[in-house]
């Protein structure tokens, strides 16, 4: 068996209590958490109050962090679900304003601290492998993100050492808007032989409001270094149809096209607007919003899709669909039963697309479910994916923000799917980024 975690973020698979243990002792400015946390929620997080009460050695601090990380008081959407998050990130050394400087002694102690406890929890699930994603703030020196690459690479190499131990790469999550500018520093670090455990790029944190065309110039770079350099080839992974709370249906899933069409990634994260069925769609409110452009584009993709092989009737409906002005620039739309039957007919024909590209997705049931709202685990988009014979994976995102497991994400499925399916999800091996980018190939003997 051959048990793999191919989409977990570090921060987000700490154990709640271990984490507070470990930030009780250290001088953090939770404010801006705090205060997210408090507008997101209408109610303090109080993570000062359990710091102090984990000092005091309050058994019960550490359980009570992990209901507030997991519990989203009946919220759904990414927005609630970062609010969470940003209760660990923004009391992780990564936040420390020192670090905007030069690298910290936090950060030196935090990063391998935190990779050994996340492999050793990986350990406790079986895992074969774990590829962890990691985000860097948007504004550090490139001297400074390089120190970080090596010390997350090294920590992740020296993880998977001990015998029993998953092996542990790292995957670099790039900011969306500024890829090709924070590129060269990852590059340069593998060029110089100080990045090997890192294995791909991926893009995560929120992806409305950027267009998936501003990573073209980036994708098209990293697949000419890896053409280039075999040896050091990086998987690219993007987050995408995740959240579309600010998007008109169309453009949720012209996105998803865009992303695996132009930026040709090796695995796709999520793109769960691609496969909600039309019970979940009904119960959406009828009018969404979204940027005039967005719009635009997408009745150009949705004439294209006509071109290739997308039901003509159903993209002329469509195309015809109203979109009403607003001062803004934005547009609502109104979607009426008949609309939102060609959306879901949309969907269908983007699947197949995706199908006959091999396209993977990476699945993460429970994340899925709380950030959609699903009223039930059928209307889980990972059944429509595989009935469409979809390539998929399931991984478990964020583990601490979701009270889960890998096995017990496999697990929550297997009603649905059957135990022999749901469990060869959680074993896909040969998706691994560094067999994906060519990497472990390139390396072979012989
Ligand atoms: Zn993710």
């Amino acid at each position: 068996m051959q048990r793999c975690d191919l989409h977990r973020h570090l921060y987000g698979s700490v154990d709640p209590a271990w984490w507070l243990a470990h930030i009780a002792g250290q001088t953090v400015d939770l404010s801006a958490a705090e205060q997210t946390y408090f507008l997101r929620y209408q109610r303090h997080a109080g993570l000062s109050e359990l710091r102090a009460r984990q000092r005091r050695g309050d058994a019960q601090a550490g359980s009570d962090f992990a209901r507030i990380l997991a519990d989203a008081h009946g919220a759904s959407g990414f927005e609630a679900f970062q609010a969470r998050h940003d209760l660990i990130t923004w009391s992780s050394a990564l936040a420390d304003p020192q670090l905007l400087r030069r690298p910290s002694a936090r950060a030196a102690a935090e990063i391998p601290a935190l990779v050994a406890h996340v492999a050793e929890r990986g350990r406790g699930e079986a895992l074969a492998l774990m590829e962890l994603r990691v985000m860097l703030p948007a504004l550090l020196r490139p001297a400074v993100e390089s120190w970080l690459w090596r010390l997350i690479s090294d920590a992740c190499l020296k993880e998977s050492q001990p015998a029993g131990r998953p092996q542990v790469r790292a995957v670099a999550s790039l900011p969306r808007s500024r890829a090709s500018a924070h590129w060269p520093i990852l590059r340069d670090c593998l060029l110089a032989g100080e990045a090997d455990g890192i294995v791909a790029v991926d893009f995560c944190h929120r992806e409305e409001g950027q267009d998936p065309r501003d990573l073209l110039a980036f994708a098209a770079e990293l697949h000419r270094f890896n053409a280039e350099h075999p040896r050091l080839a990086l998987a690219l992974l993007v987050h995408v149809g995740e959240s579309f709370e600010r998007l008109g249906f169309e453009s949720a899933l012209r996105r998803i096209h865009q992303v695996q069409f132009q930026l040709q990634p090796h695995r796709l994260g999520h793109a769960c607007a691609a496969g909600l069925p039309l019970g979940y769609l009904r119960r959406q409110p009828r009018q969404r919003r979204e940027a005039g452009a967005e719009w635009q584009r997408s009745r150009d993709w949705i004439a294209s899709a006509a071109e290739q092989g997308f039901a003509a009737e159903s993209a002329r409906r469509l195309l015809n669909a109203p979109a009403s002005p607003l001062p803004s620039g934005s547009v609502c739309h109104d979607y009426d039963q008949q609309r939102l039957e060609d959306v879901a007919r949309l969907a269908a024909w983007l699947r197949q697309e995706l199908a006959k590209a091999g396209a993977i997705i990476e699945v993460c049931p429970s994340s899925n479910r709380a950030i959609l709202g699903l009223a039930a685990l059928d209307e889980h988009p990972l059944l429509q994916f595989l009935d469409s014979h979809i390539n998929c994976l399931i991984g478990s995102d964020d583990p601490a923000l979701f009270a889960t497991s890998l096995p017990q994400e496999a697990a929550l499925m297997a009603p649905l799917l059957g135990d022999t399916q749901a469990n060869a999800l959680i074993e896909r091996r040969e998706w691994a980024s560094e067999i994906l980018s060519g990497r472990a190939a390139a390396r072979s003997p012989g």
